[in-house]
């Protein structure tokens, strides 16, 4: 099975979707990722959804990529005498460490770190943004704050700081145990929620210790304001529009949108639009014409995947969903300015072997017109530079690790399968062959291209491109190959 498109759909999975008979028509449908939310899922629905998963996955021979996505430090208020307040306009309102139940004047935020970083001037959103309050008076354990939007605040809302850099590490106890699970359970990637400094991702990168490729959220003005370091260090981004739309001004979300998306691009790591994108689908079997848009401007702009949440986890049309995303991808990138806007935000390559022989690869594609780029790759960062060139032929990225394979499901334009280590040239570029015919992308007569590192086994050792017709002999090999994901008979 091959999609028809180079942008990935990542689906969420909730109480609509968490049936293998659903996760398999996700999956058919277009889903290349699955979003387990441990905001949601406790340790065991986690391991089963991985199972399911992974069933899925073998039966249809396609590598699957998990990513884990890790609740993060969501602040909330403690709770009310009688459960919540009106809050008028213009008074004064305060946060306090008294555990004792809140009422018009005050509530506790039984977070003391947070109360001593507050200062006058820093803004207060309660749920989700309804409620704004900025604070007048600080000190080490109360706040002053004035009612800037009044309304209702009840037991347990959310708090966001925009303002206040928050002293804490973005992993809580919580957050630590949900890692540990998810990657005993082998997810692929892990997403950390309201990451605000480089450090915070550093920091996971260590617990993960390679087992995992880890993701940034994009979601706070901190995390805006050194952005560039934060996506050099992380393995890819999600531009979390949700969490982003409430920290900061909504118009502001589309240019960051842009500009995640290109520092990503640029820095060749997987990007993510995440949030909304659907929304109205969650209760009807059609989208709006503006959320249509959304998506598609997604595609337009080269990121490596879309993201379905609420619509895919909650709602009633799961499998419509994933449909309306791949139907709108395959046609943008069929669309006639597909091409001219993609290449407009080509960057200049570094100076590595990698980054030549990628916009090599790229250069005699298109000039020769061959179909398909077919990468070896043992970590898969070969098969990213090569998408990072956003070529006009997909790439075939051939691994021995499993791993590897069902991470690099959620890059652009990267079709993976997993197969032995060459053994020498030959056995290269008669398996890349095979292999291009196999999946469909070549027919007998069509050229492709193989890029890869000599001697084999050398991580980073990118050198070679080489370019080669796909024969009968290859044809031959591959009907007689029906290879899975697991086994591969030998050659
Ligand atoms: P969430 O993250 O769904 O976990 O909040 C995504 C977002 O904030 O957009
Ligand atoms: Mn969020």
């Amino acid at each position: 099975m091959r999609r028809l498109r180079r942008c990935k759909i990542i689906a969420t999975i909730g109480p609509a979707s968490a049936k293998e008979e659903t996760l398999r028509a996700l999956h058919r449908a277009g889903a290349d990722v699955f979003r387990i939310n441990m905001s949601h899922a406790s340790h065991d629905a986690m391991r089963e959804q991985v199972r399911m998963i992974r069933a899925v996955q073998a039966e249809s021979g396609r590598p699957i990529g998990i990513l884990l996505d890790l609740q993060g430090p969501k602040l909330r208020i403690g709770l009310f005498r009688d459960r919540a307040v009106k809050l008028k306009p213009g008074q004064t309102f305060t946060l306090d460490s008294n555990p004792e139940p809140g009422d018009e004047t005050r509530v506790c935020l039984p977070h003391p770190e947070i109360l001593k970083a507050l200062a006058p001037g820093h803004t207060l959103l309660v749920d989700d943004g309804k409620v704004r309050l900025y604070v007048v008076e600080a000190e080490a354990d109360r706040a002053v704050a004035r009612v800037d939007v009044a309304g209702e605040i009840s037991n347990r809302k959310g708090v966001s700081l925009p303002d206040t850099e928050i002293p804490v590490s973005p992993m809580t106890d919580k957050d630590r145990a949900d890692l540990e699970a998810g990657l005993a359970a082998g997810v692929d990637w892990v997403a950390v929620s309201f990451v605000q400094r480089p450090d915070d991702v550093a920091e996971v990168k260590k617990l993960a210790r390679g087992r995992a490729a880890v993701m940034s959220k994009i979601e706070k003005p901190q995390a805006i304001a050194r952005l560039e370091e934060i996506v050099e260090i992380s393995d890819g981004l999600m531009v979390a529009r949700g969490d982003l739309g409430v920290e900061m001004p909504l118009e502001k979300v589309p240019g960051l949108q842009k500009r995640i998306s290109r520092i990503s691009r640029r820095l060749g790591k997987p990007v993510v639009v995440a949030t909304q994108m659907l929304e109205s689908m969650i209760n009807s079997p059609v989208p709006t014409r503006a959320e249509v848009s959304d998506v598609a401007t997604a595609v337009f702009e080269g990121a490596d995947a879309v993201m379905l949440s609420a619509e895919s986890a909650a709602g009633h049309y799961p499998v419509e969903a994933v449909a309306t995303m791949n139907r709108i991808a395959e046609e943008v990138e069929r669309d006639a300015y597909y091409r001219s806007i993609i290449n407009a935000q080509r960057t200049a390559p570094e100076a590595t072997g990698a980054d030549a022989i990628a916009i090599a690869a790229r250069n005699v594609v298109e000039t020769l017109d061959l179909k398909a780029i077919v990468a070896w790759t043992a970590s898969g960062a070969t098969a990213l530079r090569i998408a990072r060139e956003r070529p006009v032929a997909p790439v075939l990225a051939l691994t021995p690790y499993p791993e590897t394979a069902a991470r690099l499901a959620i890059a652009w334009g990267v079709h993976a399968l997993v197969t032995k280590d060459a053994h020498d040239i030959d056995d290269m570029t008669r398996r890349a062959a095979k292999f291009a015919y196999r999946e469909g992308f070549a027919f007998v007569g069509d050229r492709i291209i193989t890029v890869a590192g000599v001697p084999f086994g050398t991580p980073g050792a990118t050198n070679m491109v080489r370019i080669d017709f796909v024969d009968e002999a290859a044809a031959a090999a591959a009907k007689a190959h029906c290879a899975t994901l697991e086994k591969e008979p030998a050659d």
